[in-house]
């Protein structure tokens, strides 16, 4: 049974506690590095609308596999119009602030130009950028946090949810009848 509490409001645990868990081991873990993205942007990358994130920087090194899309506390006031000319209109008062919302596979990352940009980078890509090529969006209970720069660890919380979700989508592993 997947443990997903619902946790918004909730406060981190107090460190040593934290420390406890983080330690206990758990080999089914699934790494999760995390992104702050500004609302309404992460909306979109949420809902898998927006399979393109724009950043000015690469991951280091050249690394792949599951985001946790965090969602900033602060608005990016020209996405909503730039959206809304997509087709995707959304009003500052539906977006999530200042929580995780969602987690995404990092699947490709290139630079913006003809040569590896396909119809997702002509909607959403941004010239002179890193093309964060984003796959397999699903929303998580979410749970606030503060953003940080740059990839990071996600908090506990969002890992097991991450874990309980690859459970989930593995196809039937049966135990072997002995
Ligand atoms: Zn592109």
């Amino acid at each position: 049974m997947a443990r997903v509490r619902p946790l918004q409001g909730q406060r981190a645990p107090p460190s040593s506690v934290r420390e406890q868990i983080m330690s206990r081991p758990n080999e089914n873990a699934v790494e999760v590095k995390a992104l702050s993205v500004r609302p309404p942007w992460s909306e979109w990358i949420a809902d898998g609308i927006k399979q393109v994130e724009n950043r000015t920087w690469q991951p280091p090194n050249n690394w792949r596999g599951t985001l946790a899309i965090h969602a900033g506390k602060t608005l990016d006031w020209d996405g909503f119009w730039f959206g809304s000319r997509l087709g995707h209109c959304l009003d500052d008062t539906e977006v999530a602030r200042g929580e995780f919302i969602a987690v995404v596979n990092l699947v490709a990352v290139h630079r913006a130009g003809a040569v590896h940009c396909g119809e997702q980078c002509r909607e959403w890509g941004a010239p002179d950028c890193w093309h964060w090529m984003l796959a397999d969006a699903r929303r998580i209970v979410s749970i606030e946090w503060r953003g940080r720069l740059g990839l990071f660890a996600p908090p506990i919380d969002v890992i097991e949810q991450v874990t309980a979700l690859a459970a989930a989508a593995r196809p039937g592993r049966r135990r072997r009848d002995r």
